[in-house]
C-alpha cells in the first residue's frame, strides 16, 4: 500500500524498497540506527509535498536526509518510517551576483555554491570541513559551522529566507527581508523536526582583496590556547584560527605532506582576509602574539599553492585518523576560549584514564573542541571506554560553563543532554514551537528533544 502510493506519486526509479537500499539509509557518519519503510529521491517541491500528504496518511514518520555526514544520528531513521533523501534535488536555482545571493535546492553540495560564485567574485561562507560532501539542506538543519565562521558566523547568518514544506504537505515560505517573526532563524539548526527545507535562498559574499595564511608552532596546546584568547583579546578577530595537536599534525601530514610540523606540541593556523594593505601589520601583530605565548617558529604561507596544500591537511584531519586507528569517535563540545587550556588538559586526563589515544583539530577561535577519540570497534571494551570518555568531556565543557555541541547539532546522540543546558521550562518552550509545527511529531521524531522519561513536560500534548 506505502510502496505503491510512492511509486504513483513519484514513479517506481524515485522510491527505493529491498533491503539492501534501506540498509544504506540506517546510518549515518556517527551511527547505526533502524531501516526506513522506505527511501524516496523526490525531484521536485510538489514530490516532496506528495511524499509527506502520503507519510500522513500512512501514519509514517519523515526523516529529511542530505548527504549523511551529520555526526549525531541526525538522518537516521530510529523507528522506520520514509527517509526523504535530496541527492536530486541538487541544482542551483538561481545565482543572482548583483543582489550577491543564490537559491539553491536542499541537496547541493555545500563547496559547489562557492565553486559556482567563484567566476563573479564572491564565496559562500559556511564551511564545514565536510563541505565537499555535506548539503546546503544539510548544513542548514544543523546551522553548520567551519573553521571560517570564526569571522562570518555560521550558517544562520547567511540564510535569507527558505521554502519548506510543513507537516501537512503544503507549501511556506520564510524571508528575512518582511517583517514579523523571523521563522528563517527559527528554522535554522531545526534538525529536520518544523519542516523540510525544499529550496534556500543563500547570502554570497565578496571574496576579499587579500588573504594570508600563517603557521605557527608550540611547545603545548595550552599555550597555543593562551595564544588564541590574547589574539581576540587584542580585538584582532582573524578569518580562522584553527589549533592540531601533535597527534593530529602527525597524522595529517602523513597523509597530505601539506608541510604540517611534526615535532611540535600544537600547531595554529591562522588565516586573515582584508585589504593587502592592512596585512603586514595583522601579521606583525598576530606573530608578536604568538611568540609572547611561547610560539617556537612562525611561518607564512607564500602561495596560493600553499595557502591550499595547508587548508587541504586542515579540511582532510578526519580522513587522515584512518592512518592511526580502524575507528574514531568524533566529539563536539564548545567551551570559552578562555577555558580552553583547562578543557584540553581534561580531555588529555580523560584519554589517559580510559587508554585511548586522543588526537585533537578544533576551532580553537571558537572555544569549540573536537577530541577524536581512537578505537577498534571490533574490541567491546575499548567501545566502552570511547562511550564512556565520551561522557566525560560533556560533562567536562558542561562544568567549565561550555554547552554540548559547537555545531554538529544534537540528533539522536546528544537528546538526553539537552536536559544537562536547559531547564524543563525552556526545553518544554521549545516543545511548543514543535507543536505548532509539527504536533503529532512525525518529522525527524526521537531528535533533538530527550526521552519523555527524563522531561515529563516535553511530552507532545494530544
Ligand atoms: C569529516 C567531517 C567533518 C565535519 N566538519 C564539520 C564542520 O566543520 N562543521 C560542522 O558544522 N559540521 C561538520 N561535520 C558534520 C556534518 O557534516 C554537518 O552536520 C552537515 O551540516 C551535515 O550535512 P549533510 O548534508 O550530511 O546532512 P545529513 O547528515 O544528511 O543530515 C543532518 C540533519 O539535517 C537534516 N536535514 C537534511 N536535509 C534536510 C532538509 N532538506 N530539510 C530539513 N532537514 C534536513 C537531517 O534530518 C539531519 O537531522 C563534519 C562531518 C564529517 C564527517
Amino acid at each position: 500500500m506505502l510502496a505503491q502510493r510512492l511509486i504513483d506519486a513519484l514513479g517506481a526509479d524515485a522510491v527505493k524498497m529491498q533491503p539492501e537500499d534501506l540498509a544504506v539509509y540506517s546510518f549515518d557518519a556517527y551511527t547505526d540506527g533502524s531501516a526506513p519503510s522506505a527511501v524516496v529521491l523526490p525531484a521536485s517541491t510538489n514530490d516532496v509535498s506528495a511524499v509527506v500528504k502520503i507519510a500522513r496518511e500512512c501514519g509514517e514518520p519523515i526523516v529529511p536526509r542530505g548527504a549523511g555526514t551529520g555526526l549525531c544520528g541526525g538522518a537516521v531513521p530510529i523507528e522506520g518510517g520514509i527517509v526523504i533523501s535530496f541527492a536530486r534535488m541538487n541544482r542551483i536555482l538561481e545565482l543572482d551576483a548583483a543582489r550577491r545571493r543564490a537559491r539553491v535546492q536542499p541537496g547541493v553540495v555545500n563547496l559547489g555554491v562557492s565553486t559556482a560564485a567563484a567566476p563573479f567574485g564572491l564565496f559562500y561562507a559556511p564551511d564545514p570541513s565536510s563541505q565537499k560532501t555535506s548539503t546546503i539542506g544539510g548544513n542548514v538543519a544543523t546551522n553548520a559551522g567551519g573553521p571560517h565562521c570564526l569571522s562570518y558566523g555560521t550558517t544562520v547568518n547567511h540564510v535569507l529566507g527558505l521554502e519548506v514544506v510543513d507537516e501537512h504537505g503544503e507549501v511556506f515560505k520564510t524571508s528575512i527581508d518582511r517583517p514579523g517573526y523571523d521563522l528563517t532563524a527559527a528554522l535554522v539548526g531545526s534538525e529536520g523536526t518544523l519542516g523540510i527545507v525544499t529550496s534556500a535562498w543563500i547570502r554570497l559574499m565578496k571574496a576579499p582583496e587579500a588573504v594570508r595564511v600563517w603557521l605557527a608552532t608550540f611547545p603545548d596546546v595550552e599555550s597555543a590556547s593562551d595564544a588564541v584568547s590574547s589574539i581576540i583579546a587584542a580585538g584582532i578577530v582573524p578569518t580562522a584560527l584553527e589549533m592540531m595537536d601533535a597527534v593530529m599534525a602527525r597524522a595529517v601530514e602523513a597523509a597530505f605532506h601539506a608541510g604540517y610540523p611534526t615535532d611540535a606540541g600544537a600547531v595554529l593556523l591562522v588565516e586573515h582576509a582584508g585589504f593587502e594593505d592592512d596585512m603586514d601589520a595583522y601579521e606583525r601583530e598576530i606573530e608578536r602574539i604568538a611568540k609572547e605565548h611561547g610560539a617556537t617558529t612562525w611561518r607564512a604561507a607564500r602561495s596560493q599553492a600553499e595557502r591550499d596544500a595547508l587548508w587541504a591537511g586542515r579540511k582532510g584531519a578526519a580522513g587522515a585518523m584512518g592512518r592511526i586507528s580502524p575507528n574514531y569517535y568524533l566529539q563536539d563540545v564548545c567551551v570559552r576560549r578562555s577555558t580552553l587550556p583547562k578543557a584540553l588538559h581534561a580531555v588529555e586526563e580523560i584519554a589517559r584514564e580510559y587508554k585511548l589515544t586522543v588526537a585533537n583539530v578544533f576551532h580553537a577561535g571558537d572555544g569549540n573542541l573536537h577530541p577524536m577519540l581512537c578505537y577498534d570497534k571490533s574490541n567491546p571494551k575499548e567501545v566502552q571506554a570511547v562511550v564512556e570518555s565520551g561522557n566525560a568531556i560533556l560533562e567536562t565543557a558542561i562544568a567549565l560553563g561550555g554547552t554540548i555541541s559547537g555545531e554538529h547539532g544534537i540528533g539522536y546522540e546528544k537528546r538526553d543532554g539537552m536536559t544537562r543546558v536547559y531547564s524543563t521550562n525552556d526545553l518544554a518552550t521549545m516543545a511548543r514551537v514543535r507543536d505548532v509545527f509539527d504536533p503529532q511529531r512525525r518529522l525527524n521524531p526521537e531528535k533533538l528533544f530527550p526521552t519523555g522519561a527524563q522531561c515529563a513536560e516535553v511530552k507532545p500534548i494530544v
